[in-house]
């Protein structure tokens, strides 16, 4: 009886989410390569350290549980890796500095566009009270759904369909990131900005230089564009 007990609640352990002293020293890792990437990027992005409170969020989250079975023991390595139907999650130097660039406060709702795996997704979801994220492609948005419910991320609403459009229905947001390059930045994102808010967006093609741009509307609903850094991110995808 003891032995069943114990193989259920193994199970239902394993099903939650498995975090080890090995996958903690991995985050441990992961965080000083970030930390490493501010100081080399320092000149471009106008600071040398990143937000505290991010690099907290990021030591949380398990990014291992993010990433094939196959990839996961490069899951902590500092690059972007396959997750299937020829996409990626990002680098997890890109996802602190987009995160850190949105300046986000504690009861913020924020729209994610590029879902992917969840992982930009979780970390936002560990910093603001909000977020909501949309997928082009159906079964990354249905395994992110999956994955995040399983590891317990009960603030993140998941859908699948083409993110240039925005989500009108939980708009105005007080930020919003994009996780794949653009070739303009999508003017129904800017109407679903609130007016002080940012977004932070690759814009550029496979082919070009692509930058990552910050977009800030201010208070009086006027819009400025700030390059940050260039980048390389898979297209934004869809019919617009
Ligand atoms: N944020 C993701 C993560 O943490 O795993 C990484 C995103 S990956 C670099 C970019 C994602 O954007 C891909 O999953 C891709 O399918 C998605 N995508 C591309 N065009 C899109 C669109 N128009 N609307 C929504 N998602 C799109």
């Amino acid at each position: 009886m003891i032995g069943l007990c114990t193989l259920i609640l193994t199970a239902v352990v394993h099903a939650a989410s498995v975090d080890t002293q090995r996958h903690r020293l991995a985050r441990d890792g992961m965080l000083s390569a970030i930390r490493a990437d501010y100081q080399d990027t320092a000149n471009y992005i106008g600071q040398d350290r990143a937000d505290p409170d991010v690099l907290l969020a990021m030591g949380k989250v398990p990014r291992h549980e993010f990433v094939p079975r196959g990839a996961r023991r490069h899951a902590y390595a500092n690059r972007p890796l396959p997750i299937g139907h020829g996409q990626t999650i990002s680098q997890p130097y890109i996802v602190a500095l987009m995160t850190d660039l949105l300046d986000v406060e504690a009861g913020d709702r924020i729209l994610e566009v590029g879902t992917g795996s969840g992982y930009q997704a979780a970390v936002l979801a560990a910093l603001v009270s909000q977020v909501y994220s949309i997928e082009i492609i159906e079964p990354l948005a249905e395994q992110a759904r999956q994955r995040l419910q399983r590891l317990g991320y009960s603030n993140i609403t998941v859908r699948a369909g083409d993110g240039y459009f925005g989500w009108r229905q939980h708009a105005p947001f007080d930020a919003i990131v994009v996780t794949a390059a653009a070739s303009h930045v999508p003017p129904p994102l800017i109407e679903q900005l609130k007016p002080g808010g940012r977004m932070i967006i690759p814009v550029g093609t496979r082919f070009m230089v692509q930058e990552l741009l910050m977009v800030v509307k201010d208070d009086a609903g006027s819009v400025t564009t700030r390059q940050i850094l260039p980048v390389r991110f898979v297209p934004l995808t869809g019919g617009h």
